[in-house]
């Protein structure tokens, strides 16, 4: 046993304190050792005893407790407002559906409970004065950059299909490879993800996605992902002949999501973006053809791959605004941007700029995963001109209703009646405007509107 030390947060130590001066034993364990030990801020400090879930009430009975996970041996202390999660150590009982152990049995000592961790970088645990408990080469692993199973994985994926994304989380999150033996038996088991629930489906692909090692993932695991997501299957192996293309659809698909660049958006917006990305091409191989030049074409993608990408999105309960932002950028990734500003106005009123910026982060990261040829070099600078004038328009244009100079009270009183004459005025008037052919001018705009058919 190494003597390491871990800096513990105030709280968290003087738990461990409370619980060793009581007589029991505990340790700070799983993630936030991990984290700690790569030089990380770990999200949360979870704790593992030999004191039973009634020991802990009792302990610390003058503190604020959380017991909603006390049937599996969880009792969470709220110090400062936040909680901490203080687990018996446990081992898992059998599992029946892949999925959910039949019952916890508690244990006395720690290394039973890092028994039953999923990987190994995981089952560390750590107390002051005792250093790091290390029974599975956790450490060594860490140092490698490898995820293991704790034990055998055949057996450790039998138990609990969702382990088999876990590992893809971790090697997302963390840049790291799946050991062979992980790798291999995770594929041969990716059928038994059907009997995993689509929330918990949907929570670890969205954490695989939204790493910033997403793309090694996608272009090493996706054997292993077609398990969750079958539709990705017939992507790998869909080959792009012609002169825009290098990769089959589905390394492209991973080193889109490689370049993808969420910066500047917010969470939901980048949420979309990486979603977007992974699904954007999922209907090439059903729309795949190849002309007589020997150029494989793809007519009609954007739209089948909406539609797709809808019912994948759907399956997995994703929440409401993923399933349209998503589609919505899905359905026209492909489409030309309008060059003039005509066009760029009519898009602003159409989708919107929250929209558009999104779409040019999507065509950015597809373009650059193409062959590097001069055509995609000047198809990148298009976007960038069309992303930049964009900007501009989006702040001094005129493109929304709201923008014009006129109103529909303004009509009523230049004379016209009021009725649905009044919406369609306003409507010829703001196209008119966004075409060029009218200032927006309260006076011009009157006149105009005197004069039908002007507009
Ligand atoms: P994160 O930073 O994502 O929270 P974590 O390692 O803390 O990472 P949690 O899901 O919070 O992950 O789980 C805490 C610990 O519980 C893990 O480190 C692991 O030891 C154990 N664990 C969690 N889920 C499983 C599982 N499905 N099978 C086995 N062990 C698990
Ligand atoms: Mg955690």
């Amino acid at each position: 046993m190494t003597r390491d030390t871990i800096r513990l947060p105030r709280d968290v130590a003087w738990l461990l304190q409370t619980l060793r001066g009581a007589g029991y034993s505990a340790y700070v364990v799983g993630g936030c050792v991990r984290d700690s030990l790569l030089g990380r801020q770990p999200g949360d400090w979870d704790l593992c005893t030999s004191a039973r879930p009634d020991q802990l009430r009792a302990l610390f009975q003058d503190r604020q407790l959380i017991l909603t996970g006390e049937k599996h041996g969880t009792v969470a202390v709220v110090l400062h407002g936040k909680p901490y999660e203080i687990t018996t150590y446990r081992l898992d009982g059998d599992y029946t559906d892949h999925r959910h152990p039949d019952k916890v049995r508690f244990v006395g000592d720690l290394a039973a409970d890092l028994a039953r961790r999923d990987f190994t970088i995981n089952a560390m645990a750590y107390a002051p004065g005792e250093g790091i408990i290390d029974l599975y080469g956790g450490r060594k692993d860490l140092a490698a950059g490898i995820v293991r199973c704790v034990g055998d994985p055949e057996a450790r994926f039998a138990e609990d299909a969702l382990r088999i994304l876990r590992a893809l989380r971790f090697a997302a999150r963390l840049h790291f490879s799946l050991d062979p033996a992980t790798g291999r038996a995770a594929e041969a088991a990716r059928g038994t993800l059907q009997n995993v629930s689509a929330e918990r489906l949907y929570a670890e692909l969205d954490g695989i996605l939204m790493a910033a090692g997403a793309g090694k993932v996608l272009a090493q695991y996706g054997g292993i992902l077609a398990g969750a997501v079958p539709e990705i299957a017939p992507c790998m192996g869909c080959t792009q002949p012609g002169r825009w293309h290098c990769y089959d659809v589905w390394q492209h698909t991973a080193v889109a999501v490689e370049k993808l660049d969420p910066r500047g958006q917010d969470t939901r917006g980048a949420r979309v973006l990486c979603w977007a990305t992974f699904l954007h091409d999922i209907a090439k191989p059903l729309c795949r053809s190849v002309g007589p030049d020997g150029a494989a074409h793809f007519k009609g993608h954007n739209q089948r791959g909406a539609a797709l990408a809808r019912t994948i999105l759907r399956r997995l309960k994703a929440p409401g605004y993923l399933v349209e932002g998503a589609v919505g950028l899905i359905a026209i990734h492909d489409a030309p941007l309008p060059e003039e500003d005509s066009g760029i106005l009519k898009s602003l009123n159409r989708y919107g700029a929250v929209f558009l910026r999104r779409l040019c982060a999507l065509k950015y990261a597809d373009l650059d995963a193409h062959a590097l040829t001069p055509e995609v070099a000047r198809r990148r600078e298009d976007v960038a001109a069309f992303e930049r004038r964009m900007g501009v328009l989006a702040k001094t244009g005129c493109y929304t209703m709201r923008q014009l100079a006129v109103n529909g009270a303004d009509l009523m009183q230049a004379g016209m009646p009021a009725g649905p004459e009044v919406g369609r005025a306003l409507h010829g008037l703001l196209f008119a405007v966004m075409e060029g052919r009218l200032p927006n001018e309260r006076e011009a705009l009157l006149a105009a509107a005197r004069r039908p058919g002007a507009y």
